[in-house]
């Protein structure tokens, strides 16, 4: 992992599971098929996990038949915020990627449940237009000046001025960023990673010291909402992702197996370090492509 990997995904521990208990032991290296004959219910992370962008990876369509042609129950749970669930549901199956609306748990869609707490009546947005859906839910105004001075991060590539205008609003203070989407980096479909909403989140609190609130793995919502909507399969649950300190952590703290998807976010050579240095391992590796 890179070093802002290594302190965002920390930072994120510390934050949602400070007792967690240190791994033991090194994960088994399995084939996927292992997996199939003792697990009921799989969780799966998208990107760097099914697909890249928009080009699905080798011999996942394969699985998921297989998974399908089991019975197998099958969530998505995404930290793709800046999309609605129907318009994943539509990218998914342009892909050949078959998922009903149910099985698509979006960080995203959580952004009502977490201003149950918060309150928000207006925010300054950065995000794609499709995920101004899940603000009009939560009965979140996007506004340039918000009333009260706080940000709303989604899924985006953001440009310096929207940079720019949210450090404006978090100079003011007792500011705060919602974040919908924690990942610090994905991976392109050449393999070269990109930095995310985790890491322009992280940028911002150096800049401003706003306080930072987070839907989506690892934070455990996402999860308990996940793990209710298989009742009553709730046992033999594991999650497949391709980022140590999103899916496998987040698998952690929610207390349900994981197999990490090594060679896209985690290089297998890099694994015995990462776990090392993050403190959460994996149950099971899935090299690539698994
Ligand atoms: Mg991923």
């Amino acid at each position: 992992m890179l070093p802002l990997e290594i302190s965002v995904y920390k930072s994120y521990l510390e934050t949602a599971a400070p007792k967690l208990a240190k791994p033991k032991g090194d994960p088994w290296k399995v084939d996927f098929d292992v997996l199939l004959k003792h697990y009921g219910s799989f969780l799966f992370d998208g990107w760097g996990t099914l697909y890249s962008k928009d080009i699905v990876y080798p011999g996942v369509l394969e699985k998921m038949a297989k998974l399908r042609s089991e019975g197998k129950n099958i969530r998505l749970i995404t930290n793709a915020a800046g999309r609605s669930a129907t318009q994943i549901r539509d990218d998914l199956r342009k892909m050949g990627l078959d998922f009903d609306i149910h099985e698509i748990i979006s960080s995203g869609s959580l952004l009502k449940v977490l201003n149950e707490s918060v309150g928000l009546k207006e925010a300054y947005y950065l995000g794609g237009s499709a995920g101004m859906e899940f603000l009009e839910e939560a009965g979140i105004k996007a506004v340039s000046e918000p009333l009260e001075p706080t940000v709303i991060l989604s899924g985006i590539v953001a440009s310096d001025a929207e940079i720019e205008q949210a450090a404006k609003v978090l100079s003011l203070p007792n500011s705060r960023v919602l974040v919908l989407n924690p990942d610090v980096y994905a991976p392109n479909p050449d393999g070269e990673k990109i930095p995310v909403t985790g890491a322009i989140a992280a940028a911002l609190k150096e800049r401003t010291n706003c306080q930072l609130l987070f839907c989506g793995k690892p934070f455990p919502l996402i999860f308990q909402v996940a793990l209710r909507s298989l009742i009553p399969s709730t046992e033999s649950v594991i999650m497949i992702g391709d980022t140590l300190g999103t899916d496998i952590a987040g698998a952690a703290i929610a207390g349900i197996d994981s197999a990490l998807v090594v060679g896209r976010n985690v290089l297998e050579e890099d694994l015995r370090d990462d776990i090392y240095e993050l403190g959460v391992s994996p149950n099971y590796v899935l090299p690539t492509p698994w």
